[in-house]
């Protein structure tokens, strides 16, 4: 028997769509600003080994990564494109972020200290990132370190800063009146400083408040992965996930039976459950028992009772039992459900719903994978 024929959940990833999306947010920003793309977390669980190469090819030229171990495994498959690390240097971490050719993003003055002092003792001019706090109260310089770092610039010495970003807290809600707010700092801060090298503040949603954010390049992830990076209005990109899986039983039930753990669903009258081969092992949420929902060729089939580590039950007293047969596939993703819709209905958002997509799963890369 093949892999495929053996597999009961397959997780189906449209590369194609994801450089489309990349396209689509290049095209939008212009020729005046460049379109990075946020690839850590795996590609927010997508398969950055499959995925980044393909955004390579297209003409991606700045990819930004957390952590050093993400750059290194990412520098072994695109190997000219800049690779930049948003957490930066902890103490000993210099040389093999030179090693790899990463560019580390400076988050606080000792951060700044330790890739200077690198850079001093190899007797070279080395490439990073400088991140300002205008907000997020997260990684970035707050602005007494911005002040002294523009009365001192010799802290730099060394250094060549490539770029001057920031990250917005609310860019998600269009109308915050922290957007404007987080602008005019970073443009205040970023104007102090004074170190030429670009500007860059926008993710996925800061990119659709305007032009005014742009700046010169700009830091999509989710967006390239289908999120909906403009939420209350029409999702602008293309959908990129298929997650579905097969059904191992179907049994029927009547009251007063219960279903699954803790007997959370009670059963009221003649009915059937399906039984899918997927469950929070494989990333769907908990809370999605007796609240979230699959497909069965188009039709809406409710998850009723917990969900389990390897199974999800639905019920499917209202589908033609040729429907519901042990071998069909419920979707949990794909054209009748997006990520944007299963978060809510599980409580998140869709990062966390990607991010924890399970390993297990029988993936195929389609669309133009490298
Ligand atoms: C994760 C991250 C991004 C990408 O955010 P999305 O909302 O997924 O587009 C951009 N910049 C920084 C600093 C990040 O941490």
């Amino acid at each position: 028997m093949s892999a495929f024929d053996r597999a009961t959940a397959f997780l189906t990833i449209d590369v194609g769509a994801i450089v489309a999306n990349w396209r689509r947010i290049r095209d939008h920003v212009g020729a005046t600003c460049e379109a990075a793309a946020v690839v850590k977390a795996d590609c927010y669980g997508l398969g950055a080994d499959r995925i980044a190469p393909a955004l390579a090819a297209a003409g991606c030229r700045t990819f930004f990564v957390a952590t050093i171990d993400e750059g290194i495994a990412l520098r072994k498959v695109v190997a000219d494109a800049a690779i930049a690390v948003l957490g930066g240097p902890l103490p000993g971490a210099a040389a093999d972020l030179d090693e790899h050719r990463l560019i580390p993003v400076l988050n606080s003055p000792e951060q700044i200290g330790l890739w200077a002092g690198y850079a001093t003792a190899t007797g070279r001019r080395l490439d990073c990132a400088l991140h300002l706090d205008t907000g997020m109260s997260r990684l970035g310089l707050d602005a007494a370190a911005v002040e002294r770092l523009a009365a001192d610039p010799a802290l730099l010495g060394g250094l060549n800063p490539l770029l001057v970003m920031s990250h917005m807290a609310c860019a998600d809600e269009a109308e915050h009146p922290k957007n404007p707010d987080q602008l005019a700092r970073f443009r205040a801060l970023s104007d102090h400083l004074g170190l030429g090298g670009r500007r860059s503040l926008g993710a996925s949603s800061t990119i659709f408040l305007g032009a005014d954010y742009h700046f010169d390049l700009v830091r999509p992830g989710i967006a390239l992965y289908g999120g909906n990076p403009t939420p209350g209005r029409a999702n602008p990109m293309a959908a990129v996930a298929r997650l579905e899986a097969r059904i191992l039983q179907v049994r029927d039930v009547d009251s007063p039976m219960t279903v699954g753990y803790g007997a959370s669903h009670r059963v009221t009258g003649k009915g059937r459950v399906a039984v899918a081969a997927l469950g929070y092992a494989d990333g769907v949420f908990r809370s999605l028992g007796n609240c979230g929902f699959g497909f069965i060729e188009g039709e809406r089939v409710p998850i009723v009772g917990r969900i389990s580590m390897d199974l999800t039950t639905f019920d499917v007293s209202a589908l033609a039992p040729e429907k519901a047969r042990p071998g069909a596939l419920i979707e949990i993703l794909g054209p009748h459900q997006d990520v944007d819709t299963l978060a809510a209905d599980a409580g998140t958002i869709g990062y966390e719903i990607l991010t924890a997509l399970g390993r297990r799963y029988l993936r195929d890369y389609q669309n133009g994978a490298v």
